[in-house]
């Protein structure tokens, strides 16, 4: 143990979006702050999402509807949905404790938790962007929900009537209105439902690396470490890694899909955490197809315009942490994409790419302070943990000191102690 890790305040075990916004956030408020991660920061799910500043996704991961679609779902090996019946063992207490959470008071507890952090979300990343003077890495240019069955009008207008209750911002578009704005999509789309209060990323990994270079310029100091135990004690805590021993006052676990495992030694408490493994095809030559984030109703998967070309993501793969990944679901995206466009879409130096999602049964994450506040927990953000990595920050930041930050969603909603 080095000097330097003696009076470490707080060690953040996770270099994703969450942990590294979060250990910027601590670094600010004057603590010192060492995150440690088993691989370079950003190399998790935060590597590859795809970019979308998600604010109107308000509804849990899955409602009554999917249920009546989740057998041909099923069936299909390349639809958007997937399980891995081996892991269907392992799964069944998830799926079990998903369905309970569909009963009417859980999915308002649910939709309730995810829009108090989701209508803070563009407010927070602007004021976060905008502190490391990097506004331009998030466009608030809005993104488009596009529907093209004649048949399919009748879901749109009860989603857009379900949004609306939920006072999310939604403009319905007719056909005319995206060939309009996006001249380069099919014209036998019918229409959409555009969404103005929400953006995209231009890069979500350049997003974790700029505010890893801000951490580092305010005092954080990364470490490359597989934390494999950790131990609450009158001093602290202690964390075991493949480099030693770490000893710090408190820990923030981050470790998004990772997460279950520290949480149990540390608290004591088991969290029934699984992942919702996804994908995503990049396409280097397609800088300028799409003005904002594409996504198709009936396809159910996503485009979204970035930095380094057009960006397919999607599909929910049930396959647990250590499964090999089924890479013909990314290149699946590419063939999902035909008829979406005027021209075909240029596949040439694609890559593939899967991550983990961190997915809890009620689809809210954990935010919470425990073990006398020695341990504090910011994980399972499922679909939308870029969305709300900046605004977790200022919650994780707010139990660390009470009373720095005002107006803030309160963490009631996202404790442990729910499970
Ligand atoms: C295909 C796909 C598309 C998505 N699209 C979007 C989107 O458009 N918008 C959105 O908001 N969200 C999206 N998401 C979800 C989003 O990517 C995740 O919710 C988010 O990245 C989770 O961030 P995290 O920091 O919690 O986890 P991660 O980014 O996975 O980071 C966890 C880190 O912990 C480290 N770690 C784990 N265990 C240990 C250990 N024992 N010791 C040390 N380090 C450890 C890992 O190496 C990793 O770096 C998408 C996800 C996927 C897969």
């Amino acid at each position: 143990m080095t000097d330097a890790n003696r009076t470490t305040d707080i060690a953040v075990i996770g270099a994703g979006i969450i942990g590294v916004s979060c250990a910027l956030a601590m670094a600010r408020q004057g603590l010192r702050v060492a995150v440690l991660d088993r691989q370079p920061p950003g190399m998790g799910a935060s590597y590859g999402n795809a970019g979308h500043l998600a604010t109107e996704q308000v509804f849990p991961i899955a409602d009554l509807s999917i249920l009546k679609r989740l057998p041909a779902m099923l069936m299909d090996p390349m639809g958007p949905l997937r399980l891995d019946w081996k892991y269907l063992p392992q799964a069944l207490p998830w799926f079990t404790r998903l369905l309970l959470n569909l009963r009417t008071a859980p999915f308002q507890r649910t939709v309730a938790g995810i829009r108090a952090l989701n209508e803070n979300s563009l407010g927070a990343w602007q004021r976060l962007l905008q502190s490391i003077e990097r506004p331009h890495l998030l466009k608030h240019d809005g993104s488009l929900l596009v529907f093209e069955r004649a048949e399919s009008r009748q879901a749109i207008d009860a989603l857009q009537t379900r949004l609306r209750q939920q006072q999310v911002p939604v403009d319905v578009w007719q056909a005319d209105a995206i060939r309009q704005a996006a001249p380069q999509l099919s014209e036998h789309l019918q229409g959409g439902l555009f969404f103005p209060a929400t953006g995209h990323f231009i890069d979500p990994y350049r997003v974790v690396n700029e505010l890893v270079a801000a951490a580092k310029a305010c005092g954080v100091e990364f470490h490359q470490q597989a934390v494999t135990d950790g131990q609450v004690n009158s001093a602290g805590v202690t964390l075991s890694s493949d480099q030693g021993t770490f000893q710090a006052r408190q820990v923030l676990i981050a470790c998004g899909a990772h997460s279950a495992h520290l949480t149990a030694r540390l608290t004591g408490k088991r969290v029934p955490l699984d992942t919702e493994r996804g994908y995503h095809l990049m396409l280097p030559r397609e800088q300028q197809r799409l003005p904002f984030a594409v996504t198709s109703l009936e396809r159910k998967f996503i485009m979204t315009p970035m930095q380094d070309g057009l960006r397919l993501a999607g599909t929910v793969e049930f396959a647990g942490l250590h499964a090999p990944p089924s890479m013909g679901r990314a290149r699946q995206l590419q063939r999902l994409s035909r008829g979406l466009f005027t021209r075909e879409l240029d596949a040439e130096g694609a890559t593939e790419w899967m991550g983990f999602r961190p997915s809890l049964p009620d689809s809210l994450p954990v935010i919470d302070k425990v073990c006398d506040g020695k341990v504090l927990l910011a994980f399972g953000h499922q679909h939308l943990g870029l969305t709300q990595a900046a605004i977790t920050a200022q919650m994780v930041a707010q139990l660390v000191q009470p009373g720095s930050l005002q107006g803030l969603p309160a963490v009631t909603p996202y404790r442990l102690g729910r499970f």
